[in-house]
């Protein structure tokens, strides 16, 4: 079978939505802490297993030789999530799965949000099973689902300078997953994914301004006075560290990606931002 973690959150369910048009639905595993959170995909015929990254045991006897497995990374950042990534492996290496896609970070990124994924992958290359490194670049969401702020204030304010982002959909990241779950040939490959077009946070600000028929602006600022608005606004501290980080990263060219392995991979033009930012304001 296919094995999905993680299948409750965005990515997953567009993994698992999109493996649906491809695969019979009983060859589809999703693995869940909560199956209340995919009783639909279960009514669909789904398999619904349950785990959680931090109790391995609960991955023992999960997987079946031969199973194509595809771990998306957690979201608990201050749970060591690479001993939680490692488990899985261990589990997948025990059954003798035939590939296993993990969810990274693009390569070029330096963030320390980035050290859970080389750690994962080092992980993963270390335990011979036949592997996939999704490198998957920057979700257009993160941006598009929050423009509460941005359109209060007419301002997207950022630490980015003028560094440009190959951002995606998250529909779009989904494609290439199911592509290599789906399709021959890929064991042993990192791919590095990322829009088609890279853009600005001054463009961002144009195209808002262009659909809201508003004056959006962008304002750069520096990683410190960013981390220090995060944090007023009620993100805990080391978090708006590390997100102000990522505007850092961007502002050196870090969250540009030109592979062209996202467009290979799912045989189409990814989703241009304008779009993505449509869809946002239509609600
Ligand atoms: P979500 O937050 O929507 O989904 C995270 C998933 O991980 C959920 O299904 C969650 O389960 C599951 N999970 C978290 N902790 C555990 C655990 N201990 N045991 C089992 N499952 C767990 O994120 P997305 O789907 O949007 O993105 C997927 C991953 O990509 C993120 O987790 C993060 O690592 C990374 N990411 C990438 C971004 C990018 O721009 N490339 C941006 C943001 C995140 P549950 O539903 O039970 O909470």
């Amino acid at each position: 079978s296919i094995v999905v973690t993680g299948a409750s959150g965005k990515l997953g369910r567009h993994v698992v939505e999109q493996l649906l048009e491809k695969v019979p639905a009983e060859q589809v595993t999703a693995v869940v802490r909560d199956p209340e959170k995919v009783a639909d995909l279960a009514e669909r015929g789904v398999r619904i297993a349950i785990a959680d990254y931090n109790a391995p045991e609960t991955f023992d006897g999960l997987f079946a030789a031969g199973d194509k497995v595809l771990l998306i990374s957690g979201n608990e950042f201050d749970k060591g999530r690479v001993r939680q990534h490692t488990g899985v492996i261990d589990a997948a290496k025990a059954a003798g799965v035939a590939l296993l896609a993990y969810t990274s970070a693009p390569g070029t990124l330096k963030a320390a949000l980035a050290d859970d994924h080389r750690g994962t992958e080092r992980a993963l290359l270390d335990s011979g099973v036949p592997y996939v490194l999704l490198r998957n670049g920057w979700y257009h969401e993160n941006y598009t689902e929050n423009l509460a702020p941005v359109l209060e204030h007419d301002t997207v304010l950022a630490a980015a300078g003028e560094g440009r982002v190959s951002s995606a959909s998250r529909a779009d990241y989904a494609a290439a997953a199911v592509a290599v779950l789906t399709g021959e040939g890929h064991e042993n490959t990192t791919y590095e994914l990322g829009g088609d077009e890279a853009w600005s946070f001054a463009e961002y600000a144009a195209e808002l301004s262009r659909q809201t028929g508003r004056e959006i602006a962008y304002n750069p600022v520096t990683t410190e006075a960013l981390t220090g608005i995060l944090a007023g606004a009620g993100i805990p501290e080391p978090v708006a560290a590390v997100l102000a980080g990522v505007d850092a990263s961007i502002a050196e060219g870090e969250l540009v990606v030109d592979s062209g392995d996202l467009s290979r991979l799912t045989g189409r033009p990814t989703t241009p931002i304008g779009e993505a930012i449509a869809v946002a304001l239509k609600g």
